[in-house]
């Protein structure tokens, strides 16, 4: 299965794949960890993506579609996967369609975690995510057991640059500006699927799983 998680930046989509991505043992393919893992190692395209990210703008499709595929093309994925991040415009899920359709493949469905402007600023002032492997945490809602360390792996805890407040709503603007527009795209397809993102992760999680299973 190739599934797409949409949603705004704060919305729970790095949580709900990873949670997704155990269940269903898919590979979680999510385009700003790739990018991120890019600029520490202090690649080309790491740093081209850092000039982006720090201002909260896309960076550009052709740089992000290339980056994207290739990393599909290994075998973790050859069956399927999970996307968080991506497609985030029309010409990143043409394109994507486009690469799945040449090899016989699809995107099953696209699935929309809905959660109110409010409560994503909320969620994304507090947030706190593990240098190693990831994992996110709140200050508020899910704070780690031993303050700055990963329950998970140990890891140090970090606060994202373009977690920062004025980032934040640069970020949401591109969302509702240039990311909103999938919705129809894959409604058009009949590949949509919406799930109220403001519970609880578990509870997410379970609609999640059952709005998968209804929709298959
Ligand atoms: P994320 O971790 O998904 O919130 O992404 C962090 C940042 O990486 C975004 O604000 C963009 O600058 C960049 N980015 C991640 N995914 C994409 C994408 N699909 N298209 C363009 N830029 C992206």
């Amino acid at each position: 299965m190739y599934l797409i998680l949409l949603g705004a930046p704060g919305a729970g989509k790095g949580t709900q794949a990873d949670i997704l991505s155990e269940e269903m043992n898919l590979a979680h393919i999510a385009s700003g960890d790739l990018f991120r893992q890019a600029l520490e190692r202090k690649t080309e395209l790491g740093l081209l993506a850092q000039s982006y990210m720090e201002k909260g703008e896309l960076v550009p499709d052709e740089v992000t579609i290339r980056m994207v595929l290739e990393r599909i093309a290994h075998d973790d994925c050859a069956s399927g996967c999970i996307f968080d991040g991506f497609p985030r415009t029309l010409d990143q899920a043409r394109a994507l369609d486009e690469a799945l359709a040449a090899q016989g493949k699809a995107v099953d469905k696209a699935m929309y975690i809905e959660v109110p402007e409010e409560e994503l600023l909320r969620r994304l002032s507090g947030r706190w995510l593990c240098r190693s492997c990831q994992t996110p945490y709140h200050a508020v809602t899910s704070p780690p057991q031993a303050a700055g360390k990963c329950d998970k792996c140990g890891g140090e805890l970090y606060q994202r640059p373009d977690d920062e407040e004025e980032t934040v709503r640069e970020r949401l603007k591109v969302f509702f500006a240039q990311t909103a527009p999938l919705l129809d795209y894959y409604e058009r397809g009949n590949r949509l699927v919406k799930v109220n993102g403001g519970l609880g992760i578990e509870e997410v999680a379970k609609k999640v799983i059952g709005v998968l299973e209804e929709a298959s």
